[in-house]
C-alpha cells in the first residue's frame, strides 16, 4: 500500500484542513530500565532451563495495524486516527 506523505487532513487545533505530513511510528525501543515483569523474565532466561512459557503458535493475525501521526503543517501538532489499519506492504510515497 502506498500513501501520499503530503495530505490534506482535518487539523482539530486549527479547526479547519490543512496540510499534513504522514508519519509511521515503529514500536518503541526499550532502554533504560526495564519494567519489573521484564526483569523477572531476564532472570528467568539466565542459565539453564527453558523459556517460562510454552511458544505461542502462530500469530492469530499475520499483519499489525499501522500506527501512522499526522502532523499539520500550520500549527506543528501530530495527531493520529483513530483506528489504525492493516497493511502488508506499507510505504510513504514521496513527493516527485
Ligand atoms: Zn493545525
Amino acid at each position: 500500500m502506498n500513501i501520499p506523505k503530503t495530505q490534506k487532513r482535518y487539523c482539530r487545533y486549527c479547526k479547519k484542513h490543512t496540510e499534513h505530513t504522514v508519519r509511521r511510528v515503529s514500536a518503541k525501543k526499550v532502554r533504560g530500565l526495564l519494567s519489573h515483569g521484564q526483569r523477572i523474565f531476564k532472570r528467568k532466561m539466565k542459565g539453564f532451563g527453558s523459556y517460562p512459557r510454552s511458544n505461542p503458535k502462530g500469530r492469530a493475525k499475520p499483519t499489525k495495524k499501522l500506527d501512522l501521526r499526522y502532523k499539520c503543517k500550520e500549527c506543528g501538532k501530530e495527531h493520529t486516527i483513530g483506528k489504525g489499519f492493516r497493511a502488508k506492504k506499507f510505504e510513504i510515497k514521496r513527493k516527485v
